[in-house]
């Protein structure tokens, strides 16, 4: 085994970190005061070939699955709601490459992450006011009439919203059969009835636009479907015969298992840049809130440097270590699932578990340690830009059900194996036992 990162690997993350900190960095403060969607980055993204089919298509050519991890840390170090709009259409063009048809991945995929200097965006709408993380409860409608289908209704909490150039719609096709009919759709920009609602003001990701998306009688041809009719039929007459899907869910589970390394690596971003902020701060002599000087007038460390103190090295040492611990699991699952090694243990989420809550513990930890002043630094908008990670793609608490849940299941199949493999031992030991009675009756 070998944990060293090789030479191309290392130069890929090295060309990251510089565009994050020449081109993100300087943007960023601006972006997230105005809550403003930062085009210009995401035109220098675009050029420079760190967004869309070329990002995609370079960090999937990785045999060991680190360069997209890599990628997403470096990147989001420089500024997690800039990051998020330079690579956030990836989710809509997974979609897409998940239940679409050949000819419309070629079609939609490359309109939501652009082709060539035309930048193209995508929108993935899921959630709905009464339904978060749990997308059974979906009320949006989607009725055939004729050549169209006609969809009704309101998602929240959109990332893209209302800038996607393509928009997958997850509707319903048939209410009384409920998550069961479920289906996506495309629905390109300028669509009749299709309009952006409410844009959120965040506590953090500010760059990142989030909108309520509204569809009232907003009509798309049949074709844009995904999957198609003949697959969309079949899976209503299973849900009709009232035929469990359990393949269907595995598969849904699977796949997230396969993209939630990334977002813990894009939350490792905001855990490293609040660590080597407050690192160098200490380094060059920054003051620090240090409640045993203040109140036990602690002679050991009086008059020493910050960073010689024990409690700034406690502090240092655990966000350093939690840290190394979240990436080694991101760069497993990740390593995982480009070789095909089904994470059926949960390693996916728990590697977007893990980072999320390090990213979130890591910025408040910090920021207690620089004092009362450190609403006035960096860290101030890594810790607010931290909490997402808690919530969206799986909140910390829906994490923790998954992984405990497919945990049971791994350990059931491997007691059921064990169970098999004593009861076939057992009957090798009685088959032999009968064969000795034999010989020695015959005998
Ligand atoms: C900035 C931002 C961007 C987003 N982008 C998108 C997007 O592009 N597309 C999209 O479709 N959605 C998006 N979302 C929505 C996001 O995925 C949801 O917010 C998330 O799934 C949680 O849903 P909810 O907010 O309705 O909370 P709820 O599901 O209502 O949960 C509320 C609380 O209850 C807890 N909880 C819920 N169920 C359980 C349970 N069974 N056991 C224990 N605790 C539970 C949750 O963990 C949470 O703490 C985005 C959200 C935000 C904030």
């Amino acid at each position: 085994m070998n944990f060293a990162l090789n030479d191309e690997q290392l130069e890929w993350q090295q060309r990251c970190r510089a565009f994050a900190t020449d081109v993100i960095r300087p943007a960023a403060p601006i972006h997230d005061r105005e809550e403003s969607v930062p085009w210009e980055v995401m035109k220098a993204a675009n050029a420079a070939g760190l967004s869309g089919l070329a990002a995609i298509e370079r960090t999937g050519s990785d045999p060991d699955g680190l360069l997209g991890p890599i990628y997403a840390e470096e990147m989001h170090f420089g500024c997690a709601g800039i990051a998020l709009a330079i690579s956030g259409s990836t989710l809509a063009a997974a979609g897409i490459a998940a239940s679409g048809t050949p000819e419309q991945i070629g079609q939609w995929v490359p309109q939501a992450l652009g082709i060539g200097d035309e930048l193209g965006l995508g929108a993935y709408a899921v959630t709905e006011p009464q339904a978060g993380s749990d997308v059974k409860g979906l009320r949006t409608t989607a009725k055939r009439d004729g050549d169209e289908w006609v969809l009704n209704g309101t998602k929240v909490f959109i990332t893209n919203g209302g800038i996607a150039d393509v928009t997958v719609v997850v509707a319903t096709v048939d209410p009384a059969l409920g998550h069961r009919a479920q289906a996506s759709f495309i629905v390109p920009k300028d669509t009749p009835g299709f309009r952006q609602g409410k844009k959120e003001s965040k506590i953090g990701i500010r760059a990142s636009q989030t909108t309520e998306l509204i569809f009232e009688d907003c009509r798309i041809p049949l074709e844009n479907l995904l999957g198609g009719m003949e697959k969309l039929e079949r899976k209503l007459e299973r849900a009709r015969s009232g035929e469990t899907s359990a393949k269907g869910a595995s598969n849904a589970l699977a796949t997230f298992e396969l993209t939630r390394p990334m977002v813990g690596a894009s939350a490792l971003g905001i855990a490293q840049a609040a660590y080597e902020w407050t690192m160098e701060y200490f380094l060059s002599g920054g003051d620090v809130a240090d409640p045993v000087e203040l109140y036990l007038d602690d002679s050991s460390t009086a008059g020493r440097p910050p960073i010689e103190r024990q409690n700034v090295q406690q502090v240092l040492a655990d966000v350093a270590t939690e840290i190394e611990a979240a990436r080694l699991l991101v760069w497993r699952a990740s390593w995982m699932g480009r070789n095909g090694i089904p994470l059926a243990g949960g390693q996916g989420s728990m590697s977007k578990l893990k980072a999320g809550d390090v990213a979130m513990w890591a910025t408040t930890r910090l920021m207690d340690l620089v004092g009362p002043y450190a609403a006035e630094t960096p860290l101030e908008k890594w810790f607010r830009d931290a909490k997402i990670y808690q919530l969206f793609e799986g909140t910390a608490q829906v994490q923790r059900l998954v992984i405990s849940r497919m945990q049971a299941s791994e350990f059931r199949e491997r007691m059921e194996g064990a169970r098999a493999a004593v009861e076939s031992a057992e009957r090798i030991v009685a088959e032999a036992a009968d064969d000795v009675q034999a010989t020695a009756t015959t005998a």
